[in-house]
């Protein structure tokens, strides 16, 4: 369990928060610290920008992008980074959710439902809906920071490092095709 310190939730804490007060820790048992709701929110909401800024992208072009793996073996990998955040955002929060947290979720943030229309369809009051929004927002702004090895926040270490789920392939790349390995060296004609 990661934990939490005063450098990880300063910038992200709202100054309005009559929880924190703008500190973003919280202070449980025995003095153990824990981010306040309005900085997993934030994050969340860090995420969720992203996750939509990505899908917007992705209608208009598929970038690929070499990049260095992490530790011993630094060869170059082709990803794309892009589509892996989107894959993750997804998977991660199916993962994290319950079922019925899960399709508040689809409905609202995947598919951009309003209140009245999930309300509807789920069967929920006004205000349960917005009480499973923030709970939603709650638990995957936790996730999203502490998932190991690498989270899904912050963006600039999701984005300039991580590769996952992508088996490395040594540079140069592409490989020679068969037809054009020589069987043995070339030489010039006397
Ligand atoms: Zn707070």
């Amino acid at each position: 369990m990661k934990e939490w310190t005063r450098s990880d939730t300063l910038a992200l804490a709202s100054n309005r928060c009559t929880s924190c007060h703008g500190l973003g820790l919280v202070f449980g048992k025995r003095g153990k610290s824990n981010p306040c709701n309005c900085v997993l929110r934030a994050i969340f909401r860090a995420c969720y920008a992203r996750f939509r800024h990505c899908v917007e992208k992705e209608k208009y072009m598929s970038k690929v992008s070499l990049q260095f793996t992490r530790g011993t073996d630094r060869r170059l990998t082709w990803g794309r980074k892009d589509e892996e955040y989107i894959a993750d955002f997804v998977l991660v929060s199916r993962r994290s959710l319950t079922p019925t947290e899960y399709k508040v979720f689809k409905y609202h943030f995947l598919l951009g439902a309003d209140w009245r229309l999930c309300s509807r369809k789920l069967g929920l009051s006004r205000g349960n809906f917005f009480h499973m929004v923030y709970r939603i927002m709650h638990k995957l702004g936790r996730v999203f920071r502490e998932l190991e090895p690498y989270g899904l926040y912050p963006l600039n270490e999701y984005f300039s490092t991580t590769v996952r789920g992508v088996k490395p392939v040594a540079a140069p790349l592409p490989p020679p095709t068969p037809d054009r390995v020589p069987v043995r060296p070339w030489r010039r004609a006397a």
